[in-house]
């Protein structure tokens, strides 16, 4: 079965046999991390569902009206559930607006599909409203959730639903596919393969969007520069990025996932594992700065950006936390880049 989904072969062929068989359950979980096809793969199942002339059994067409509206996510019975404007979580009374509007027979389709994507992003109230529906699910439709870290939701709404997970593809076949379907340079190819860790949906996004990749350089050079600085200048690299209350959280969260990747390479190679590098054109950096720190100290660095993301998803004063993320550097000098 050909989806037009790269890799996650698996996947395609058990959803594809669930739509040829008829035999679906009324909700779907996908697992995996940002950018690795969890929204593509669920629209494209909403598709064989829905598909008014599959080429074959549990295959979607991709060109009449319902496969080209759902892909646009813009379909009469496909029920969209993201967070409001302003807000952080799916709330409550989005749940309840759900459970109105599935309550209705499908209107122009075979079913109706609710999707909810980056689920992980929701209250607990609005779980359990959602837990009923996944216990009583109404005729005719059909959940989709993704998520990036199954712990977050509870036991019981994922037992009432079918597991996908979905792994990154190999850097190689990253590679290849970027390399094949956008004619990228192997050098390129190789750096969007690395840095997008063999997430298909983040390598393309960076192959279609140079500002991502021309935002990194900066972020690499602001990086370089505050390894050796001294306490204030780090203090001032802080107030520098959290100074527009506007895009302070935006800017903090760009710079602190950077700076997680630089210090996970650091890790890797501190402590000695053969995982491949995601900063591979940092390689210098990164092994000259894990042969000045043990592996212990990496990991603390690794584990205070961890916490310090997720400390962003709370209203907490972002240069207050800028300012003790970047103390807990080590004061180091490393090569500049070779250009
Ligand atoms: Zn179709």
């Amino acid at each position: 079965m050909d989806w037009n989904v790269y890799g996650h072969e698996w996947a395609v062929d058990l959803l594809s046999s669930h739509v040829a068989g008829k035999r679906w359950r009324q909700a779907y979980l996908f697992v995996g991390p940002e950018g690795v096809g969890r929204r593509t793969l669920a629209l494209r199942f909403a598709q064989a569902l829905n598909c008014t002339q599959p080429p074959e059994p549990g295959g979607y067409c991709g060109v009449c009206r319902d496969c080209r509206q759902i892909a646009a996510m813009q379909h009469p019975d496909l029920s969209l559930v993201v967070p409001d404007e302003g807000h952080q979580d799916i709330l409550i009374d989005q749940i309840r607006d759900l459970q109105h509007t599935i309550a209705l027979a499908p209107y122009a389709s075979a079913y109706r599909i609710a999707l909810l994507p980056d689920f992980q992003h929701v209250t607990d109230q609005a779980q359990n409203a959602l837990l009923k529906t996944l216990e009583e699910p109404p005729d005719k439709v059909i959940l989709l959730l993704t998520v990036n870290a199954i712990e977050r939701l509870l036991p019981t709404v994922i037992s009432r639903c079918e597991v996908i997970r979905l792994r990154p593809a190999s850097i190689g076949d990253t590679q290849l596919f970027l390399h094949e379907t956008r004619g990228l340079e192997p050098e390129q190819a190789a750096l969007i393969a690395h840095l997008s860790s063999g997430r298909i949906g983040t390598a393309i996004r960076m192959a279609e969007n140079p500002e991502i990749l021309a935002s990194r350089q900066e972020g690499i050079e602001r990086f370089l520069d505050l390894l050796p600085a001294k306490r204030y200048e780090r203090f001032k690299a802080a107030e520098e990025l959290s100074k527009s209350y506007d895009t302070a959280r935006t800017n903090a969260v760009e710079a602190i996932s950077f700076w997680l990747s630089f210090w996970r390479d650091v890790f890797v190679r501190a402590s000695g594992t053969a995982l491949p590098l995601v900063n591979v054109d940092l390689a210098a950096q990164v092994e000259e700065t894990a042969a000045k720190l043990t592996e212990s100290s990496a990991r603390a660095l690794v584990i205070a950006h961890e916490e310090a993301l997720q400390h962003l998803d709370s209203n907490v004063n972002v240069r207050l936390l800028l300012e003790t993320l970047l103390l807990k550097w080590p004061q180091l000098s490393v090569a500049a880049i070779s250009k």
